[in-house]
């Protein structure tokens, strides 16, 4: 017999559901309670009409959110980079180069340490609310180290993003085009049967526009579907790539064109915003409020990896969107849920409807503003993820 549980008294609560509250994207309904049944959301109403369940909690007048989405992250890795991260405060610049340590690293570590290290990054995330994580590759850049990575990716999640585009490891320095061949031949052979998504970093020291665009074919020709590293470090061809393959998400887009603001928008592809990464490097941020002009689908994603941004926190990348980019807090809280389940072309995670999974956090507050208002507070309560209690 399923059991249901009514999450009672919230003060707030955001739906996601255009359909529910006074005409916001964020579908806002105060003085609200939620049933879940299994893993499921049962009802989402006003808790005066609330039907009886089995067991009730009482969120105390508290805001309820749907968990985040986090749909860029780097979590298959061994070591750290904390030395290069002080270099660069005292005033070094961040290039795609420092990968290269993040690789040696990872290929001499055990699938146990690796297994490990992502188990814990992925208990982090989920204290700090998010319940749906994509994770990448690309720090093996063998057909071995690849693939054992995706392997490991594929057991915390099903957003799996084979990245053997990551960088042109040193053993092929000299030879790229013969990288290339490997990654669209014997590793993306290796990496598809656990992958969802392929990817590639096409910036100026990793991987050009023609490189970029074989990865990416070649990945769809294998049965996954197309996300891109694009305009990072400068103006550059990966946005165009992007919406030539019919890719879901274009990522970074810190340097972007007016142009290639209308092509994401009029080819339907999310602009993954990493505001951890321009925090992180001292970088400038992308223009947020020009994508949201343009009608770009804009999703928040911490791009948590151990070189270029550390960081685990949906919160924080919340709180930079606001002071940094100039979001409205209600713009980022879309974008860090809705926002992230459709950069990953999901429609049951991100919202909190009749159906979906029962994915939300009570937080420590009384409106989602405190996200952005109360930088660096740990306002996550608890967490549930497909109905289970995670913390
Ligand atoms: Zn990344």
């Amino acid at each position: 017999m399923t059991v249901s549980l009514l999450v009672d008294n919230i003060g707030e609560l955001v739906t996601n559901d255009p359909a529910i509250g006074a005409g916001s994207r964020l579908g806002l309904l105060e003085d609200a309670a939620v049933v879940v049944e299994g893993h499921r959301v049962a009802w989402v109403g006003r808790r005066a009409e609330a039907p009886a369940a089995d067991a009730s909690v009482d969120a105390a007048g508290a805001a309820v959110v749907p968990g985040f989405v986090d749909s860029h992250s780097h979590l298959v890795f061994a070591g750290d980079r904390a030395q290069e991260f002080a270099a660069r405060m005292e005033g070094r610049a961040y290039s795609a180069g420092g990968i290269q340590t993040t690789v040696a690293a990872t290929r001499h570590a055990s699938d146990d340490e690796l297994a490990a290290n992502l188990a814990r990054l992925v208990a982090e995330m989920a204290r700090q609310g998010t319940t749906t994580v994509e994770v990448k590759s690309g720090y093996g850049l063998t057909v071995a180290d690849e693939t054992r990575s995706l392997a490991i990716a594929a057991q915390v999640t099903s957003e799996t993003t084979y990245l053997g585009a990551h960088v042109v490891p040193p053993e092929y320095a000299d030879e790229p085009a013969a990288y290339v061949d490997l990654v669209t031949g014997p590793m993306l052979t290796g990496a598809a049967p656990h992958a969802r998504w392929v990817d590639v970093f096409c910036e100026r020291g990793a991987f050009d526009a023609e490189q970029a665009r074989a990865v990416l074919r070649a990945g769809q020709a294998a049965g996954l579907q197309a996300r891109i590293h694009a305009n990072q470090l400068g103006h550059g061809p990966g946005i165009e790539v992007a919406c030539d393959v019919g890719a879901a998400s274009a990522d970074h887009c810190t340097f972007a064109t007016a142009d290639d603001l209308a092509n994401l928008a009029a080819a339907g592809v999310a602009a993954t915003l990493l505001p951890g990464v321009e925090f992180s490097t001292r970088s400038p941020y992308p223009d947020a409020r020009a994508m949201l002009a343009a009608g770009v689908t804009v999703a928040l994603a911490t791009d948590c990896n151990p070189g270029s941004s550390y960081t685990s926190s949906m919160p924080l990348c919340i709180a930079l969107a606001v002071r940094e980019m100039a979001m409205t807090p209600a713009e980022a809280l879309w974008s860090a849920t809705a926002g992230g389940a459709a950069a990953l072309r999901r429609d049951d995670v991100g919202r909190l409807a009749v159906g979906a999974p029962a994915d939300f956090m009570v937080l420590a507050a009384p409106s989602y503003v405190h996200l952005a208002y109360r930088p660096g507070v740990p306002l996550v309560g608890a967490v549930y993820r497909r109905g289970q209690r995670l913390s």
